[in-house]
């Protein structure tokens, strides 16, 4: 059998793809490793970003060490992406080549359901895309932002503000957005009592957000080891969670208390810190199920509720939030070979507060 039409048809696959440098898990146990693997060419809505910083979520970790259930190896994560357009689509209006962006953990909605037409994609009644590890539009499974370039929908890039580093704002686009949004769902305002548990990336996105809406912000850690970096980040003081008298000393002292915490925790002690009608908006999500008594909501009318990323507008009203409040992560940069000891240091505790990849140095 005549061999070019095959060839022909391998010729123009190729030519609808982007190949481009990425990292790479094979399986849970598996070490990250640099691989090509494929974009595809822009659509017509598309743009094409050039990555310039990666940050890592501990939603990341979760994903690859299948903690949250089976991952789809191979699997390229990351979802706070932060770079530079380098291509559009022909039917692009809102984006151009040197445009400063980000994309956080959605790619894709349908776009015509209720909660998109109210700007919480995150939400779409017919399933939002992932970033990473979701079934895309065309059946191929999403790959994240440890790469040097991303393509997607015009819908789902925002814009960073000047005034934002990449390396500041991309973790932004996860751990920003996830704490901004319940912050503002709950009318977090001036002179509220707040309790931000667990200063990690997400956390100390939540202090510098609720302290810059006015709030009264207390960080809950379980040592006093970050105490001085969380005043500099806008808290009033920092309580250990470990001594043993601090769930009786702390009783009914807060109005909101932003819950960061990746691991399992007895719940039920932590809402004893609600005032009575208070309310703990939980993000942090540990693989286990966690167990709760009612009385622990019952009594005092406690709002025990969840919050999952943001939406797109809210998104963007994040980002220049930070940029006029002067807000971003506080990070530590490292290199693409640094990945794997960057996942341990992260569980360990052991980072302030994001790692973020340098792209630059694939
Ligand atoms: P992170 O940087 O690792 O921070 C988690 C923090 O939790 C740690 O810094 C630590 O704070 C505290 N912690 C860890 N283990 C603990 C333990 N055994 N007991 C008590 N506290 C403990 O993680 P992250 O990136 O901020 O993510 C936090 C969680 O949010 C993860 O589960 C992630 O998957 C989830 N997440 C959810 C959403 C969403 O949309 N809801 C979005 C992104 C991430 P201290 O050292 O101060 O004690
Ligand atoms: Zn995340």
């Amino acid at each position: 059998m005549c061999a070019w039409p095959t060839l022909r048809r391998a010729t123009i696959l190729a030519r609808m793809t982007i190949p481009v440098k990425a990292l790479q898990k094979t399986g849970p146990d598996a070490p990250f490793q640099i691989t090509t693997i494929q974009r595809r060419s822009p659509r017509a809505d598309d743009v094409v970003i050039d990555i310039k910083a990666a940050g890592i979520c501990h939603s990341d970790i979760h994903t690859v060490r299948n903690e949250w259930g089976e991952a789809n190896f191979p699997l390229t994560v990351g979802h706070e992406i932060a770079g530079v357009v380098s291509a559009v689509g022909s039917e692009v209006t809102d984006w151009k080549v040197g445009d400063r962006v980000g994309v956080g953990c959605l790619v894709d909605s349908c776009g015509t359901c209720e909660m998109c037409q109210q700007g919480f994609e995150n939400h779409c009644l017919n399933g939002a895309v992932g970033t990473y590890n979701s079934v895309d539009v065309d059946g191929t499974i999403t790959q994240g932002g440890y790469a040097e370039k991303i393509v997607v929908s015009e819908r789902f890039v925002c814009r960073i503000p000047d005034a934002l580093d990449f390396d500041v704002a991309a973790p932004l686009l996860c751990a920003g957005i996830t704490t901004f949004s319940p912050i503002v769902q709950w009318n977090v305002k001036e002179g509220d009592k707040v309790a931000v548990m667990g200063l990690g990336g997400l956390g100390h996105m939540g202090v510098q957000i609720a302290a810059a809406k006015g709030a009264e912000v207390t960080v809950l850690s379980r040592s006093l080891k970050k105490a001085e970096v969380a005043k500099s980040l806008g808290a009033v003081r920092t309580l250990a969670t470990s001594d043993e008298s601090f769930f009786n000393d702390y009783r009914g002292e807060f109005d909101f208390i932003l819950n960061t915490i990746s691991a399992n925790i007895n719940l039920g002690a932590y809402l004893g810190l609600l005032k009575p009608r208070g309310v703990m908006a939980v993000v942090g999500l540990p693989p286990e199920k966690q167990p709760l008594s009612f009385g622990s909501l019952i009594g005092g009318s406690k709002v025990l509720t969840g919050s999952n990323i943001g939406g797109i507008p809210e998104t963007q009203e994040m980002l220049d939030f930070c940029a006029e409040h002067g807000l971003g992560a506080r990070i530590e940069k490292i290199s693409v070979h640094e990945v794997d000891e960057a996942y341990d240091r992260v569980v360990a505790g052991d980072v302030q507060f994001r790692f973020v990849i340098d792209t630059s140095t694939f």
